[in-house]
């Protein structure tokens, strides 16, 4: 389908790093570049004629993007696709507009067409107001468009870190987004109504497949058993989801190993049991929230499954952390004149730059790892070294045009780490 854009008629230029230069298919399959199409030529714009009125705030964008969706040949994701293992995974999901973006009209401006390509038809105007769709082209290990369910995402994200950490590993999952993007249905699962269906999310299908490998004959003699923690981080500090939002202190002693003190680990047997913890720790989660005062949003929820070695007094032999990020739209929102509001703004930023440092050293195998920036990255710190570490990380997006900038941000920052991986592909 790329090629569909040199011939696309209302495609008059494509720019490269803001240069307007002519580009070859084959190299728009390589790295992200922008394709610019201007609006109809004026006598196709009136296609509905002189009393018509455009039923939508942005129809002439609706239009050109409709147009330019006619020509995209969409190859979708299916659960039979090969799954390629990698120590860094980059995937992004967009989720479907809502009923109250639909009643507004809002218009969808990201498109799916597959083979982990995703396109943002960010609308723009000259300075003679003609209308025009910049269309930006992101790559990323897996694109999941918006009639992908938690399984399938999951199949293709976490999944295959799950059976890493039986073999010793490591493992880290982020849900990275803006607020109202989908990271908490996606890691605790999907909303019926006003109901979390917890055991539709990547928290809940990671901790069955858990307890399938734990039974499992080729693990069954290694004598594991399986534990968990679920912890919220907000402005720096800890706080137990599991034990009534106890605030706990983060240490680091002599051979720097990082320890959260006194943070409850539940033996669990079941995956039901772990379902339950869930329940109870985003209940706990959102406790005693008003809606001007939503810190889930702002907080980092983090679920570890830790597995121990019956003998030898329970030594860790693997940990998957989950982790819903808080939401990243605050590093753009410098209107606040709020003190407190400034000082979460700050601690978010800097833990999510921290997370992109720490998953850097992870991809160039270096030595430092900058762990000490956020109390994140420090509780995290043993997912960041070694051989052993899997990681991987979704991004996700709101469809809709009044969310395109804040999208535009998760895929560029979401763009670095896979930049990150190209390179260390070329390493291995
Ligand atoms: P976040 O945790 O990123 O702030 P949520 O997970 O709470 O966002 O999602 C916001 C709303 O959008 C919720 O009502 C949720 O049910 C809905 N939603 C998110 N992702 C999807 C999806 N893939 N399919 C259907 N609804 C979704
Ligand atoms: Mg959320």
């Amino acid at each position: 389908y790329f090629s569909d854009y040199m011939t696309h008629p209302y495609i008059l230029s494509v720019c490269t790093l803001g240069r307007r230069k002519s580009v070859a298919p084959q190299e728009l399959n390589k790295t992200n570049k922008r394709v610019s199409c201007v609006g109809k030529p004026p006598d196709m714009q009136n296609k509905r004629g002189k009393f018509g009125e455009p039923s939508r705030p942005n129809q002439k964008f609706y239009d050109m993007i409709q147009d330019f969706r006619e020509t995209l040949e969409v190859t979708p994701l299916s659960t039979t696709d090969h799954i390629e293992a990698r120590r860094i995974c980059v995937c992004v999901r967009k989720r479907p507009l809502n009923n109250k973006e639909i009643t507004k009209k809002e218009i969808d401006v990201v498109s799916i067409p597959g083979n982990g390509a995703l396109l943002v038809h960010e609308p723009k105007q000259k300075v003679d107001l003609t209308k025009y769709l910049d269309n930006q082209v992101f790559r990323f290990d897996y694109a999941f468009d918006e009639t992908s369910t938690n399984d399938l995402v999951y199949k293709f994200t976490a999944k295959p870190l799950v059976q890493s950490i039986f073999d010793g590993a490591m493992a880290t999952c982020f849900a990275y987004g803006q607020t109202g993007s989908g990271k908490t249905h996606t890691m605790g699962g999907d909303f019926a109504g006003r109901q979390q269906n917890s055991a539709k999310g990547i928290y809940a299908l990671a901790a069955q497949d858990v307890f399938t490998y734990i039974n499992h004959r080729r693990y069954a003699n290694m004598d594991l058993s399986a534990y968990v923690s679920f912890f919220e981080i907000y402005n720096g500090k800890v706080y137990d989801l599991l034990n009534k939002k106890a605030k706990l202190r983060v240490l680091e002693d002599d051979r720097q190993q990082v320890q959260v003190v006194g943070l409850e680990e539940v033996y669990v047997s079941t995956a039901e049991e772990v379902i339950k913890m869930i329940q109870m720790g985003s209940a706990c989660r959102t406790s005693g929230q008003t809606s001007a005062n939503a810190n889930s949003s702002r907080s980092h929820a983090i679920l570890q499954i830790v597995l121990r070695r019956n003998e030898r007094s329970s030594t860790l032999h693997g940990k998957f952390s989950l982790v819903d990020l808080a939401g990243n739209e605050r590093g753009t929102d410098v209107s606040s004149n709020d003190r407190s509001t400034l000082v979460e703004t700050a601690e978010i930023n800097r833990s999510l730059l921290a997370l992109k440092e720490c998953i850097r050293s992870l991809g160039k195998n270096s030595d430092h790892i900058p762990f000490r920036m956020s109390t994140l990255t420090k509780v995290l710190r043993d997912s960041f070294i070694g051989e052993k570490s899997r990681t991987c990380m979704i991004a996700m997006v709101s469809p809709g045009m009044t969310s395109c900038e804040y999208t535009m941000n998760t895929l560029r920052y979401a763009d670095r780490y896979k930049f990150l991986y190209v390179e260390l592909k070329v390493e291995l």
